[in-house]
């Protein structure tokens, strides 16, 4: 995410992601000047700490100052237009002259009351709730108005409205562009990344009282765990650590052009000194203080201002929860897709995990409760199952078996029994039968 573009007013682009808060780099290749990129700012400069803190910076994640976040820091939003086209909505194709519906309200329609104006547009600037109204038309022909609603879960403002017509400006109003405005500030399990690669997930949002905190009181934006550099070997990074640190105390930027240093004259030296010069350790580390208890930690930590930008990889996107719902017609399974509100697919390696860990209630809960369980009639005395009748919802037992089932075969309903089975049983019987297979299923009761 950062800074795409300065005419957001008049795109409609499908979705943007900006960031509320760049900032310049402190430490830059002479590339970053000539290009200009300080008018497209990517990230922030954050204070990083370099600590194995309590654990919640295990595994690439990363711990960020509450306090931070909420001044501001990483913020984000997400610009998303939509389309409305009326001739669209009223199955018109091509250059044709016909007109079906048209933007417009009835003055005594209070739903629409503070979401859409009499030309039923929305107002700029309105706040959105999912089935919110965002706009209304009229059908010519009835007279009837329809409203279109906001169809996400998120809480979006309007942030334009375009009346999209052709070159002539003299078109009948048919379409209008609507660009939501979004905001997204950091939470647990949004992607974060510096300039070396080394990303991360926030995984805990730590109160700035309960940080660790230097000599001087300064506590880290981030608290990045050290095991993430010996396999990476990213030196660079711990460079720019340094390098950020003089940069912000004498008020400067530092070059960032590779190979200006050597082995003679190396840049941890270099930039080791420069803190030195302004009363900092010559190795960018500081004695420390527990958030906690107040406690000097043993080890001088490694802190320093290193560049941070955010990822567009959100939770917020892709967090996907589901116990029962859409289920796919032919199988009664789950659907998939995060969109249809459908299941994560839970396979065989995962069913094995299950066994493995003998938790065999939970197993059949994902299998088969929370997936294609259904109850079905069986013949005790041929052994066959009964034609479908099923129903996902109905998953209680029968006391008494329904006397109105009856055996085609057998021509009596005294040996009916109802029992749960996976409806793709079913299924499988169905097709079995079509090649002519019979199927028996032994049920003791
Ligand atoms: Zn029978």
């Amino acid at each position: 995410m950062g800074i795409p573009s300065h005419t957001l007013k008049y795109r409609s682009d499908n979705k943007m992601y900006t960031i509320l808060t760049p900032q310049s780099t402190l430490v830059r290749p002479v590339a970053h000047d000539y290009y200009e990129i300080d008018n497209y700012p990517l990230g922030t400069n954050a204070v990083v700490a370099v600590i194995s803190y309590t654990g919640y910076d295990m595994e690439d994640a990363m711990i960020l100052n509450k306090a931070s976040v909420e001044r501001g820091f990483k913020h984000g939003s997400i610009y998303k237009t939509e389309i409305i086209d009326l001739r669209e909505i009223g199955g018109i194709r091509g250059g044709s002259q016909e007109v079906v519906y048209t933007f417009g309200r009835k003055e005594d329609n209070q739903q629409l009351d503070g979401f859409v104006d009499f030309d039923g547009l929305p107002f700029i600037g309105t706040k959105v709730e999912y089935e919110d109204p965002i706009c209304s038309y009229f059908d010519l022909t009835t007279g009837e108005t329809h409203v279109k609603k906001y169809k996400s879960m998120e809480v979006a403002f309007i942030y334009d409205v375009k009346l999209l017509g052709n070159d002539s400006g003299k078109s009948v109003l048919q379409s209008v562009a609507i660009t939501y405005w979004i905001h997204r500030p950091p939470i647990i399990g949004d992607k974060f990344a510096n300039r070396h690669g080394q990303k991360g997930v926030c995984s805990v949002l730590w109160p700035q009282e309960n940080m660790p905190f230097t000599e001087g009181g300064m506590t880290p934006d981030i608290i990045f765990n050290p095991h993430g550099f010996p396999s990476r070997m990213t030196i660079g990074q711990m460079i720019e650590s340094m390098a950020g640190k003089t940069a912000s105390m004498y008020g400067t930027v530092h070059d960032a052009t590779p190979f200006v240093f050597s082995e003679e004259n190396v840049a941890s030296d270099y930039f080791g000194k420069l803190l030195e010069n302004v009363g900092f350790n010559y190795y960018g580390t500081e004695r420390m203080y527990s958030g906690v208890d107040g406690r000097q930690l043993e080890a001088d930590i490694f802190i320093g201002v290193i560049y941070y930008i955010r990822l567009r990889h959100m939770v917020g996107d892709k967090y996907q929860v589901r116990s029962t719902g859409p289920i796919d017609n032919l199988t009664h399974q789950p659907v998939k897709g995060r969109k249809r509100c459908g299941g994560i697919r839970f396979g065989e390696m995962e069913r094995d995990s299950l066994l493995a860990h003998g938790t065999s209630f939970l197993l059949q809960d994902r299998l088969f409760n929370n997936s294609d369980k259904t109850m079905a009639y069986i013949c005790q005395k041929c052994c066959s199952l009964i034609s479908p009748y099923c129903s996902a919802i109905n998953d209680s037992y029968d006391s008494e078996p329904k006397k109105s089932w009856k055996c085609r075969l057998c021509e009596s309903s005294e040996h009916i029994r109802q029992i749960a089975i996976p409806y793709v049983l079913q299924y499988l019987v169905a097709e079995l039968a079509a090649v002519n297979i019979k199927v028996k299923f032994e049920v003791k009761s």
